[in-house]
This record gives structure tokens, sequence and C-alpha cells, in this order.
């Protein structure tokens, strides 16, 4: 399935899923990435699914969310890796705009500097771009691109499509303790952030399981010396520290719609819990799909989350 959800957004209120890329294509592979390795590095924009295969798809779950009473607030591009390697994204996001719901793109902003990119970015109502650090080095510790990939470049496109586009832009940095939260770092890209002038900044920790297992969440201390560094440069920043809500609700075949959400978003023990009280349904689906080898139990921080098995892991 390309589409799923509604899921709980920390951001985005209630934010159906497009998952516009085949499992797990990127131009990264992040340390902290929750979908594991990149097996599959490209940077060449390519044609995955038949857009309109992807609008029927997000018509019909939207007719079934609908169904059982519940608006969506955002449909929002959160792929099995980068969503804009899809060369048809900005069709698709044209495709969307007569179901008067806004649109949303999750990127990492690495082929920005391309101008097809940032006009297909431009027809989305709100974007994300990552900027988890400015120094060449760090980005490649942390964010693993694939090497032909220049960090000036895409800085120099995330300032072009800032000053030109009309929806919000909002960014995301995630620390990785012992990595990214250092001041100098955290410096750098709150002076970079104040040229971008983002309608938000977002400071996100990796709270759920890594691809690589050394990477720890830094301490409430260096989350609050990352606030207030970048306070001191942009009007608004707001800390992602949290787990989401378990407001995760069935739309159709309750193991369809778990492989399809913990495909892209490992779920927390207690909201599987709670959507298969709301399915009507009970553990033994879990065990059934774990057993088929479709889903797999990970541990994190004293928690258990579920996620849908990737070639990666
Ligand atoms: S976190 Fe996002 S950008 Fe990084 S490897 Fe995973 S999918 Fe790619």
């Amino acid at each position: 399935m390309k589409v799923f959800g509604p899921v709980p957004s920390r951001r985005l209120g209630r934010s159906m899923g497009i998952n516009n890329i085949p499992p797990k294509l990127c131009t990264y592979s992040c340390v902290y990435c929750q979908l594991g390795r990149t097996r599959r590095m490209e940077v060449r924009r390519a044609p995955f699914y038949e857009p309109r295969e992807i609008l029927q798809e997000t018509e019909e779950k939207i007719a079934q969310t609908r169904k059982i009473g519940l608006s969506i607030d955002y449909l929002t591009f959160v792929a099995d890796g980068e969503p804009t390697l899809d060369i048809n994204l900005g069709d698709e996001i044209e495709m969307f705009q007569p179901l008067g719901i806004k649109v949303a793109v999750i990127t990492n902003g690495s082929l920005i500097s391309l101008e097809d990119v940032r006009e297909d970015l431009a027809k989305a109502d709100w974007i994300s771009l990552k900027v988890d650090c400015t120094q060449e080095d760090l980005w490649r510790r942390i964010n693993r691109p694939k090497p032909t990939l220049q960090l000036e470049a895409i800085l120099n496109g995330m300032l072009e499509f800032a000053r030109a586009f009309k929806g919000e832009l909002v960014t995301e940095t995630m620390l990785v303790r012992g990595v990214n939260n250092n001041r100098d770092c955290l410096q750098e890209v709150a002076e970079f952030l104040e040229r971008l002038q983002p309608a938000k900044a977002y400071v996100s920790i990796p709270t759920r399981p890594p691809a690589e297992k050394w990477v720890k969440i830094p301490d409430e201390e260096s989350v609050n010396k990352a606030y207030q560094i970048f306070t001191e440069h942009l009007d608004k920043v707001e800390c992602l520290t949290g787990y989401e809500t378990t407001d995760f609700l069935p739309t159709g075949d309750p193991s369809e719609d778990i492989l399809s959400i913990t495909a892209v978003h490992p779920m927390l023990e207690e909201a599987v819990k709670e959507f298969l009280h709301q399915a009507k349904a009970d553990w033994s689906m879990i065990e059934r799909l774990i057993r088929q080898g479709q889903l797999i139990e990970l541990h994190y921080q004293g928690k258990r989350f579920y996620m849908r098995r990737h070639s990666t892991r």
C-alpha cells in the first residue's frame, strides 16, 4: 500500500501518509534512520509508481476515513526513503489539490539544488527540510550522503527555495549525542536557519529505534542548550522530544493498516494495543505478523516498538 494512516503527527495533526518511494531508496543513510540502513542509495530522480494509482488509493483511503467520522489535516509525502527522488512528485501534488486537503512533504532537502525539485516542492502547502548539520565532516558522519552530493549546493538550494516559497516552511534538526549536539555545530546551524527564516525550527531527538545501535539520545541539558542557541536566532523553535499519542485509527483491514503504518513509522507497544482495541482485533494478529516475518519487535530506550520488516534490518 502506498497510502497509510491517518496517523497522529506531532507537527501536522492527523496526517494521511503517502509513501511514493519503494523501500528503502534514499540519498542519505542517516545513522538515526528508523527504517534501518539504506541499501539502495540514489540521487537520480525516476518514476516509481503511476501517479493515477496513488491518487486512486488516496481517494479510497480518504473515503474510508471520512466514513468513520474522521477528518484529515494533511496528505503528507513521508516515504520509505527520500520523496523528491520521485520524478512525478509535482504531478502528484497537483493531482491532490482538488481534494481540498493541504499537502505536506517531509524531505531531507538533499536534491533541492535541482530546479525541478524546487518547482515540485513549491506546489505543496507545507515543507519540512532536514538541517542536522552545516559542517561538511559532521554532515557526512550523521547523514551519510551519497558521496556525489555536496553540502554547499544543498544549503544554497534551501536558501533559494525559501526565498520563493509561498507555503509554510519548517526545518527539523535531529540531535545525536556526541555528534552534532556540541555548541559549535548548533551555533552554525542556528546561523544558517536565521538566513533561511523558517516559520518554525524543530529540534528533535531519535525517539524511535535507529539504524545504528551506537546512536544515543542527547540528555535534557543539551536539548535545552540547542533550544536556547536556536531561540537567539529564530522566533519560533519547538522541541520534539516526546512520543506521539496512541491515536492510530483503523480504516480498513487492521493487519494491512499496521503493516503500512509501520513501514515508515515504528509504533510503540501502547499504540499498537490501542489500535487493536479500536479495530476490535487482538494481540494474536501481531504474533501472526511476526511469525510470518512481516513485522518485527524492536527494543529501544526501555520501550517496545513494532515495525514492518525491511530487507535493511
Ligand atoms: S532519516 Fe530520512 S533522509 Fe535519513 S536515511 Fe532515513 S529516510 Fe533517508
